[in-house]
Parts: C-alpha cells; structure tokens; sequence
C-alpha cells in the first residue's frame, strides 16, 4: 500500500516528524500563500496545522484526496468545520496536551494583575523606584471562570492552591465533576457579579461570540479584572478598552485578540494595566512535546486504516 501523503504547514516540534517519518511521506511548508496552499494541498492524504493555517473551505475544496486534518492544538475555529463535515473529513486535535501551561499562563496572568509586575517592571527599567505602589494577594479572591473544561479545571485546582475561592459557570458540566474540583457552579450573572477575577475558557462558537459584552462587563464588580486566554471576540474588546479606561475595571490580562497579531496602534495596548502575550498560551516546550506524541500516535493510527483517538466530534 502506498504511505500516505502528509503536509505540515505550521510549526510542530521535531518529535512529531521523527515518529512519524519511517511510517509517511512528510512534507513540510511553512508560511504558505494561501494560493501554494491551494496548489499543495490537491494530492495530500493528511493536513497537520496549528492555528495560523486557515482550513477554509477553498482549501478542503482543492486537497481533493484529504481525508484527515490534525489540529496541533485545541480550539478548531481555523478550519471550516461545516465544509469537513459535508467532505466527511476526520478532524483530530489534542484537547488535553495544552491545558497546564495555558493554566498557568492565566495564574501568571492573575499574578502579574494582582502585583503590577509589568508596569513596575517597565518603571524600574524607566528608572523609577515606586515603592509605594500598592497589590494584592490572590488569597481569598474569587476566581470566576467562564468553561469549567480541560483548561478552566486546571486554572481551578491552581487557583485554589492559591486559596482562591474558585466559581464557574459552565451549563455542560455536572455538579458531580465541580464538586471534584472544588469549584462552586453559578449562574452567568452570579459569575460576573462575585468574580475579582473572570477568566475565559469556553471555545469560540456563534454562541460564546461577544459573550463578555458592554452589558456583562456593566453587571461586573467594580474594579475586578478581565483575563483572556481562550480566544479574541468571545470579550468584546472596545467594551473591554472603555471599562478600563473608565475606571470600571482595575484592568485585563489577554492572549488572543480579534486581529492577530493585533495593529500596532489597538487602543488596549496603549493601556498600563492591560497585560499582553501574543497568544503563547500553548507555547511551552513541554505542552508542544506533547501534542507532537500525541498527534504523531493518531497519525499512525490513520495510517494503519484505525479511528484515531483524539477525532473531533461534529456530528
Ligand atoms: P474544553 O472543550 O475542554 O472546555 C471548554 C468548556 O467550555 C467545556 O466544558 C464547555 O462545556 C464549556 N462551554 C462551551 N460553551 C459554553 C457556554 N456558552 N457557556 C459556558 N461554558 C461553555 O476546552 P479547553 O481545552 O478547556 O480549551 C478552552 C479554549 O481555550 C479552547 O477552545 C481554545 O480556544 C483555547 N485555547 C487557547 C490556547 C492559547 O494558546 N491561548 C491554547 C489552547 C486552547
């Protein structure tokens, strides 16, 4: 039987390739226009992306022989999951391998808010000696999460090690498993007006799309903060901007944003106390290895002519 044709198009660590090399014929090209992209994909078997790729519907279109598409990652929102579904495409992704380190971005994150890390970091370096400045602990805070899932459970226990009282608003998830955690579950409005800290892990969908409004934000505690480490567009950023701005909120923590990279001149960046990664939530030389293993292994699996482990359910 012939190996199956594999194209990576964005960066995966090394371990993935080595596995998988002897057993498929791999081929990778980064930072393709979309244009090489549509001529490369027509005689593949397998696409492997991370989330700059965007497996549109052109592209599922043209890989007339595709038969799988692996998401080095978690959230699937880069691939048109409509067009996979009517192709009757496998979609694979690893939604287990980030969840530690973006949970631990998003303490790091509630720690830098807390503490004013970044800007008396930058203060010092400005040769400035703020000693006055004034934090808090995050003992005895609440840590409001928006998706009690893979990530939100693991931000839980961190937060209560911390000894956060943790809630969570997550209308698929049991009482049984909250319990487990010891995390609280409440009611969306519950969530906004008891947080010191809302966290967002709930994926990008129509539903969750601007979930984090003027409204919400409005219904909010003052001076509590925004973290975002799940996706742009789920908290509304000018909503976002004008509370901060406006004394509303004490500030934010963000990963993701609608445009990424995000223009040079977005009014968020321009604040002090907004907190700013560019979406490295993932980017852990341990989380990486991971998900190279664990793509590697469904890979194989379809090669062999198996259901992979890891296949994203959309119908
Ligand atoms: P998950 O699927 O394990 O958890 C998502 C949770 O959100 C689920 O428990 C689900 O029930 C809940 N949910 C869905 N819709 C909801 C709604 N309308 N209201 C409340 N809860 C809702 O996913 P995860 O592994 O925890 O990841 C969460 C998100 O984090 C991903 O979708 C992805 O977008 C993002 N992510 C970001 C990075 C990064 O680099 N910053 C890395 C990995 C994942």
């Amino acid at each position: 039987m012939d190996k199956l044709k594999v194209l990576v198009t964005d960066p995966v660590d090394e371990a993935f390739l080595e596995k998988v090399k002897p057993h498929v014929n791999v081929e990778v090209a980064l930072k393709l226009p979309e244009e090489e992209l549509l001529k490369k994909v027509e005689d593949v078997d397998v696409l492997v992306v991370r989330s700059r790729t965007k497996v549109t519907r052109r592209v599922i279109e043209a890989a007339k022989k595709l038969k799988a598409v692996i998401r080095a990652g978690v959230g699937v929102d880069n691939i048109d999951m409509e067009a996979a579904k009517e192709r009757g495409l496998t979609v694979v992704n690893t939604p287990r391998e980030p969840a530690e380190s973006v949970a631990e971005l998003t303490i790091a994150f509630a720690l830098c808010l807390a503490r004013k890390i970044p800007s008396l970091d930058r203060s010092m370096k400005e040769g400035l000696w703020l000693k006055g400045e004034m934090g808090m602990e995050l003992k005895g805070k609440t840590m409001g999460l928006l998706g009690l899932g893979a990530i939100g459970s693991t931000v839980a226990r961190l937060a209560r090690a911390f000894g956060m009282r943790v809630i969570a608003y997550d209308p698929y998830v049991s009482e049984e498993k909250a319990r487990e955690l010891g995390v609280e579950l409440v009611s969306f409005q519950e969530l906004l007006s008891s947080s010191d800290f809302l966290s967002v892990h709930v994926p990008l969908t129509p539903e969750t799309k601007g979930m984090i409004g003027r409204n919400e934000i409005a219904s909010m505690k003052d001076g509590a903060f925004i973290i975002n480490t799940s996706r742009g567009g789920i908290v509304d950023e000018e909503a976002l901007y004008e509370a901060i701005k406006g004394g509303k909120l004490a500030g934010a923590a963000l990963d993701v944003y609608v445009k990424e990279p995000p223009p040079p001149d977005h009014p968020l960046l321009k604040l002090d106390n907004v907190v700013c990664t560019p979406h490295v939530g993932g980017s852990t030389s341990d989380a990486q290895l991971r998900i190279a293993l664990t793509m590697a292994d469904d890979l194989l699996r379809i090669a062999r002519g198996e259901e992979p482990l890891n296949k994203v359910k959309t119908w």
